[in-house]
Formats: structure tokens, sequence, C-alpha cells
């Protein structure tokens, strides 16, 4: 057998429709293939690695409106979402529950599961997000969280955070925010989502999603340092004391990745980057519309819209990755790598499967 041929080759982006991640940065790339042995996880052994993610957690406080932020980049949303519960959880006395909209991402229902505790699920309104109302219902004495997304991950709508907060602190529980897609873009609106704008205890932000930085890189930021104390183990073999992260061996390509795409992105960068995405997500969403189809509003970059099965299925056959909602509209993920090229071209291949 030909080893060569056989070789798999990395999936290339320019018919990726459907992704919350994109291609790094080249110099996140370049950084993560540099710090590819190093352990931030064993920060007294790795002390370069682990002075990055120092300053990358100082970086990531700027980008959520947090002057004195506490927290690490771990492997994803997904951790640092299981970390907000498990710290609301420790910080509590007894059997707890956690409040989220049915939008939240379905990793809540892996923190409910690994640490046995309730989640409830509040209905969203017609616009898809969270309905205060209906979070307050839900929420009792024994709520230690109540969880806000900024930019869902099917229609990339904002909660009301400030409208969140007022019901946590009104039964003394505290607040999540998850912008693990919305944060690298949601700075450069003018939606109240980040630490500044709401009374938010805990953030989920990922790196590896519009951040630019390799796979894993994902960002659990904590107002207080009692967040991370309550997250804490003892560490016998280790010769630093304590541990708040979920992972022991962590990754340096994802911290040193995060670091490199910061420095080269923040603000700046990540602005233009905002600006080319949601123009392509009005551009999308008008061509959509002006086609007949019936279309999410974009709020942020991400275009969802009622396409039939046989021309989704005929697209997927041309090649495009794309994925659909959990009512079946089609969802487009307008990432750093999706250019207006790729949507005329994605457009033009509808025309034709709308013929057929
Ligand atoms: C992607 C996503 C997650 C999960 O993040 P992973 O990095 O895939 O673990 C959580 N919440 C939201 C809103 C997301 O978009």
């Amino acid at each position: 057998m030909n080893r060569a041929a056989a070789t798999p080759a990395p999936q290339e982006f320019d018919r990726v429709l459907s992704s919350m991640c994109t291609e790094p940065h080249p110099a996140a790339r370049e950084a993560a293939v540099a710090f590819l042995a190093d352990n931030p996880g064993d920060p007294a052994t790795y002390p370069a690695v682990s002075d990055l993610e120092a300053e990358a957690v100082e970086t990531l406080g700027d980008v959520v409106g947090l002057d004195d932020p506490h927290g690490y980049v771990g492997s994803g949303g997904t951790e640092a979402n299981i970390q907000a519960v498990r710290a609301a959880r420790n910080l509590a006395d007894g059997d707890v529950n956690v409040v989220a909209p049915e939008s939240a991402h379905f990793s809540f229902q892996k923190a409910a599961g690994v640490l046995d505790v309730e989640l409830r699920l509040a209905p969203t309104g017609d616009d898809h997000r969270a309905d205060v109302a209906a979070v307050a219902d839900l929420a009792d004495d024994d709520t230690a969280l109540v969880v806000g997304v900024a930019g869902t991950t099917e229609y990339g709508r904002v909660d009301p955070i400030p409208e969140l907060g007022e019901v946590a602190a009104g039964v003394d529980a505290r607040l999540h925010v998850d912008a693990a897609w919305g944060g690298f873009v949601l700075p450069f609106t003018d939606r109240d989502w980040s630490f500044a704008d709401a009374p938010v205890d805990t953030m989920t932000v990922d790196p590896h999603k519009m951040g630019q930085a390799p796979i894993p890189a994902g960002g659990f930021l904590a107002r207080d340092a009692e967040t991370l104390d309550a997250l804490a183990v003892d560490t016998p073999y280790l010769e630093s004391d304590a541990q708040p992260t979920l992972g022991g061996t962590r990754s340096g390509a994802g911290v040193a990745g995060t670091h490199a795409a910061l420095d080269a992105l923040w603000p700046d960068g990540y602005r233009d980057q905002y600006e080319r995405s949601q123009a392509n997500a009005d551009y999308l969403a008008a061509e959509l519309d002006a086609r007949g189809y019936d279309v999410v509003d974009p709020v942020l970059p991400l275009v969802a819209a009622d396409v039939p099965d046989d021309e989704f299925e005929s697209l997927r056959n041309d090649g495009w990755r794309i994925s659909r909602t959990a009512s079946g509209e089609l969802r487009v993920v307008c990432m750093p790598h999706v250019t207006r090229g790729m949507l005329e071209d994605f457009l033009a291949d509808l025309s034709a499967a709308g013929r057929t």
C-alpha cells in the first residue's frame, strides 16, 4: 500500500460554513508548534508557557471588560461551562440547581450530569433569547447559578444579561455568561454582555473559535479570586500547591497560540474581522431573503434560514459543510475563513439546487 496516498489531509476550509472553529492566525500556528511539549498544568516546571498564560488571561480580561481577571486557558467552552457550574455548586450549600435558557449549549447537560446538579431550562422567546420571566419562574432559593448566553450556538443571539443578573441577585445566585463563540465579536457591538455591563461572576470565552487560536483553547474567567479558590484542589506531586483547572496536563500549544493570537489581533484585528464577518452575514441574509427563504436576522455573524431538505442535501453533495438548527434551518457561521467569494459560490450552488 502506498502510505503517502493513504495519509489523510486536514480539512480544507473553502467550503466549511458549519463550523465555529477556523484556521488559526499564522502567528498562533507558529507559537502552537513551538510550545507543543510545554505543559501549562505544571507551572513550576514550565514557567515560560505559564507566563504566557498569565499574560493571555490579562488580555482576555480586556476582551471581556474585566480589570483584574482570574482564570486560565483550558480545553474549550465545555470545560469552562463545567467549571462555572462547579464553582457555583462548591460555593453553595446542599443540593443546588442551575437555571439556563433552552438555547444554552449542550455542554450544560454534561456539566449537570458530571456534577450531579439539576439543570432547569427556561423557554426562549420568539426572538430566540432567554425569556427573563421564564428564567425567574424557575429560579428559587436552591438556585446556585443563572446562565445567560452571549452569542447562541444556533442563532447567534445575545440574552438580556443585565436582567438575568437581576434574577440571579434576587435569589442570591451567581451569574455565568457563555460567550464561547461571541466573546471575540461582542466587544465591537453595543450589546450589554460583559463583566463591565452586568454583575457577571464567571464567563466562558473560546480563543479557538472567533479568537483564531489553535484547538484546544478555551477561556474560563472569573471576577473574584474566590471562584478559583473554590475550584482548587491540592496537588501533592507538583511543585505548585493547588490546581483550579479541570484538566491536569494542559495544552501548551493552546496557551501559546492564544497568547500569539491575542498579541496579533486584539483589538484592531478582531474588530476588522468582526466587521468583515458581519458584513458577510448581512449579505448572505439579504441574498437568501431576496430568493424567498425565511431568514433569521443575523444580529451576530451567524445566519439561519429555512432551506428545503432537498436543496440542503444537494448543497452537501456539492461538498458544502453545512449544518442545521434543532428546528431544521440551515445554519451558516461566518467565521474568519468565510469570504464573500465563498458565499457567492454557495449561493450559485443553492440557485442550481433550487432548479433541480
Ligand atoms: C462552542 C460552544 C460551546 C462549547 O465549546 P467547546 O469549545 O466546543 O467545548 C459552549 N457554548 C457555546 C455558546 C458555544 O458556541
